[in-house]
Order: C-alpha cells, then sequence, then structure tokens
C-alpha cells in the first residue's frame, strides 16, 4: 500500500491540524487520541512516511526504528503509567481495523484494562 501523505496523521505531522500533544522529538510525535477509549489514551506516531507497522519494520532506517521505540516507552512513564501498567496496541492492514494509514502506537491507561482482545461476535 503507497503511503497517503494527506491521511490525518501526516497532517498533523505537518501542523496542518491542531492535536493534544505531549512530546516530541527527532523521531516521534505523541498526542491524544480524540475518541479515548481508556482514562488515559495517547497515540505516537514516527516522523516518517509509513503507512503501518508491516512498513515501518521493513523499510524504517535504524535509527528511526530505535528512536521512535524509545519514545513509545518515555511517553508511558511521561504519563506515569510505568509502574501501574499500560497497554500498547497497533494496528495493521483490514483484519486489525486500522483506520490512519500512518502507524500509530496506542498507549492505554488508567484503570483495570481487562482482557486483551474481545471475542468475536457470533
Ligand atoms: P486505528 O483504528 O488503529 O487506525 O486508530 C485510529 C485512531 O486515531 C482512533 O483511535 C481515532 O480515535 C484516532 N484519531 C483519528 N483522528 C484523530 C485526530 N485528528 N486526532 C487524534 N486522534 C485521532
Amino acid at each position: 500500500m503507497a503511503y497517503d501523505t494527506d491521511n490525518i496523521f501526516a497532517r498533523i505531522l505537518r501542523g496542518e491540524i491542531p492535536a493534544k500533544t505531549i512530546y516530541e522529538d527527532d523521531h516521534a510525535l505523541a498526542f491524544h487520541d480524540i475518541n479515548p477509549q481508556a482514562p488515559i489514551h495517547v497515540l505516537v506516531i514516527p516522523k516518517g512516511p509509513y503507512v503501518s507497522m508491516d512498513d515501518f519494520t521493513a523499510n524504517a532506517p535504524d535509527a528511526l526504528v530505535t528512536g521512535f521505540f524509545r519514545a513509545v516507552g518515555h511517553v508511558a512513564r511521561q504519563l506515569d503509567l510505568a509502574e501501574g501498567g499500560y497497554r500498547i496496541l497497533a494496528n495493521h492492514g483490514p483484519d486489525s481495523h486500522q483506520e490512519v494509514p500512518h502507524l500509530h502506537i496506542h498507549i492505554f491507561g488508567g484503570r483495570r484494562l481487562g482482557p486483551m482482545l474481545l471475542k468475536p461476535e457470533g
């Protein structure tokens, strides 16, 4: 899948759309999810044109991969989630229900999060 430079997170990175940013460095930007699914729900995105985890881990340079994952851990500590715990999640592709085609890692926390996945219906 080709990277869509007009996806909403690309526009946030370019400053065209506002976001509630909580952290930024050379490799990553972190901001609050617009529709939080937990008391704390933050998204961390890499500064580069990567559609998903698949694209990123296949094609991003080592420094960006390292810097991005260090930023995810940093943001969780910044949010005081390291002791109580948190969940990270990244959707890739249609089976995962990925909606925005720019890699993002969700960080959820602030309450007991329960079992890992919903059971399929039916
Ligand atoms: P996913 O289903 O993994 O692609 O998740 C996309 C996430 O992006 C959802 O949790 C949305 O609520 C969130 N989202 C969409 N637009 C925005 C936005 N403008 N600012 C912050 N979060 C957003």
